[in-house]
């Protein structure tokens, strides 16, 4: 039994696929977060379509999700990677195409840096494919140096009707 913290904590997860169906497995790991245990879904953002950055591969499907959880963050993380391992994912190489990326982006305002764990993400704030979509949910923890630090990267919503 995962311990539970005593209040919820805000989350926001970050999705990202690039290999099989990327947009179905976007959708089903959206709408399996929200099945979380002692977790709610408070929001998703559009999907995002973004070319490879400090990765390889096709293009990518990305989104967020902001979570409502009282699962502690290294349960949150082992669930992610469950998550992960039901779609498939593989990692034969640091930054290798995969049919499933999901990252913890922010935790509360914790900062955490543990053997496997890093919270704050520490690359989020340079990643268009995280900023855009964290915007959509929240778009004052984006500033305008954070925009500025991401100009050039190649991303494009989906059309509602697509995602
Ligand atoms: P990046 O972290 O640059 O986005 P990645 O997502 O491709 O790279 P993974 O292979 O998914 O990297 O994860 C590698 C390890 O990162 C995991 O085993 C996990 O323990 C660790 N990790 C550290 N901080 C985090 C975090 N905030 N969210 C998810 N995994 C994290
Ligand atoms: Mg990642
Ligand atoms: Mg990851």
């Amino acid at each position: 039994m995962p311990a539970l913290q005593s209040s919820p904590v805000t989350a926001y997860v970050a999705v990202g696929a690039n290999l099989g169906d990327a947009r179905q497995t976007v959708l089903d790991s959206l709408a399996a977060l929200a099945q979380l245990p002692a977790t709610v879904c408070t929001g998703r953002s559009r999907l995002y379509r973004t070319a490879p950055h400090e990765a390889q591969g096709p293009d990518f499907i990305n989104a967020v999700a902001r979570l409502s959880t009282r699962l502690c963050a290294p349960d949150l993380l082992d669930a992610l990677q469950a998550l992960e391992n039901d779609a498939g994912r593989l990692r034969p190489y640091r930054h290798a195409p995969r049919t499933l990326d999901l990252d913890v982006l922010l935790y509360g305002d914790a900062q955490i840096d543990s053997s496997r764990l890093t919270v704050p993400h520490p690359r989020m704030w340079g990643r268009a494919f995280v900023l855009y979509p964290l915007a959509d949910l929240a778009p004052d923890l984006v500033t305008a140096a954070h925009w500025t630090g991401v100009a050039g990267q190649k991303i494009e919503p989906l059309s509602e009707s697509m995602s």
